[in-house]
C-alpha cells in the first residue's frame, strides 16, 4: 500500500490507484500528489504512464477510478468517473457534479466535465473515452456537438471498445441545424467589451480578461449568444465557456463549466472571492438568472454581471 498522506482527498486518489501494477501506481502517485496537477496528464507524462502500461486503452480504463474520485454527487451518491484521450495525446479526467438545493437541470455529467477539462485546455479533438458507466442519452446528445464525434471509441466496463456511432444511431445532430461549427473547433467571437456598461468596474483586470476570453471561445452557433464566467478564488482564477447544444438542453452554461474547472483544481466552492459573467446586453440566451441562482447556494459572494 502507498503511504498515505494525511490529505482526504489525495488519500481517496492514492487508495484509488491500488488495483494496478506498483510501478505505475507509483508513477501515478507521484504525478497526482504535485500541486501543479490540474486533473490531467501531459503527452510527456502519458508517454512515461505507458512505460508501465503499453496498452493505452487499458491505461485509460486504469485511471477511471482516479477519475471517480472527482465525483461530488450528495444527491445521487452514484459517483461517475471520465477519461479522455485528447489528440494531442494527453489525458484528462472528469466527473458528475450534483449541487444541492438546486433544480437536478445543473448536474454536471462526468462526460460534460472531461469534455469541458479538454475544451478549456486549448484541445480541439478527443479520440477516445472511457467512463465508469454507460453514457447516459443526455451525454450522448452533448457528446454528438464534438467534431468526428461518431469516430469516438468508448470505453465501458467490461465490455470490449465500441464506436460512439454504435451509442447513438440515426442521432440528430449540428448538420440538422444547418450548423457547421463544431464544440472545440469554434471559430472566436468578435467580443468587444469597452466597460460601458458598468463604468465603475476596473479595468486592466485579469479577471475581467479571463471572462472576456471565455466569452471569444465560447461555442453557441444556435442562440448566438456568446457568454463567459471566470472566478478568483486566493490560489487563482478559473474561466468558464458556454456550450450550446443542437438540442438546447445538454448545453453547458459557463456558470457550470467554470465551476467545473475550479472544482477539477480541488478547490472547494467556499473559496470563492470574485466572480465575473460576461455575455452580450441583447443576447437571445441569457445566463444571468441562472448564474445567479446557482452561485448564490455556493456562497455569498455577488455575481458582477457585465455585458458587451
Ligand atoms: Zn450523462
Amino acid at each position: 500500500m502507498h503511504l498515505l498522506l494525511n490529505d482526504p482527498k489525495l488519500d481517496k486518489q492514492v487508495i484509488s490507484l491500488q488495483h494496478l501494477n506498483p510501478a505505475l501506481q507509483n508513477v501515478i502517485s507521484c504525478m497526482i500528489t504535485k500541486a501543479t496537477f490540474k486533473a490531467f496528464f501531459t503527452p510527456q507524462q502519458v508517454d512515461k504512464l505507458l512505460s508501465h502500461q503499453p496498452d493505452i486503452e487499458l491505461l485509460l480504463r486504469d485511471l477511471v477510478p482516479l477519475a471517480q474520485t472527482y465525483s461530488h454527487a450528495p444527491i445521487s451518491n452514484f459517483h461517475v468517473g471520465s477519461v479522455a484521450l485528447a489528440s494531442s495525446g494527453a489525458i484528462y479526467l472528469g466527473a458528475n457534479i450534483e449541487f444541492e438545493r438546486q433544480s437536478l437541470s445543473q448536474t454536471v455529467h462526468a462526460e460534460q466535465a472531461v469534455i469541458t477539462n479538454v475544451w478549456l485546455n486549448g484541445e480541439t479533438q478527443i479520440e477516445k473515452l472511457a467512463v465508469s458507466a454507460t453514457p447516459c442519452g443526455h451525454c450522448r446528445q452533448f457528446i454528438n456537438e464534438l467534431a468526428q464525434a461518431q469516430q469516438l471509441q468508448i470505453l465501458l466496463p467490461l465490455q470490449p471498445s465500441i464506436s460512439f456511432s454504435s451509442l447513438l444511431p440515426l442521432s440528430f445532430g449540428p448538420d440538422d441545424l444547418g450548423v457547421s461549427d463544431r464544440l472545440m473547433q469554434s471559430q472566436r467571437n468578435n467580443v468587444n467589451y469597452y466597460d460601458n456598461s458598468n463604468n465603475d468596474y476596473p479595468t486592466n483586470d485579469p479577471l475581467l480578461d479571463s471572462a472576456l476570453n471565455a466569452t471569444k471561445n465560447s461555442f453557441s452557433p444556435y442562440s448566438k449568444s456568446p457568454s463567459g464566467v471566470a472566478i478568483e478564488t486566493d490560489n487563482g482564477i478559473y474561466s468558464g465557456q458556454y456550450a450550446e447544444n443542437c438540442a438546447y438542453n445538454p448545453s453547458l452554461s459557463p456558470m457550470q463549466s467554470a465551476l467545473i474547472c475550479l472544482h477539477l483544481a480541488k478547490q472547494e466552492f467556499s473559496a470563492i472571492r470574485r466572480v465575473i459573467l460576461m455575455e452580450s446586453s441583447n443576447a437571445q440566451v441569457s445566463q444571468k438568472s441562472a448564474s445567479q441562482q446557482l452561485l448564490a447556494q455556493l456562497t455569498d459572494v455577488p455575481l458582477t454581471y457585465l455585458t458587451y
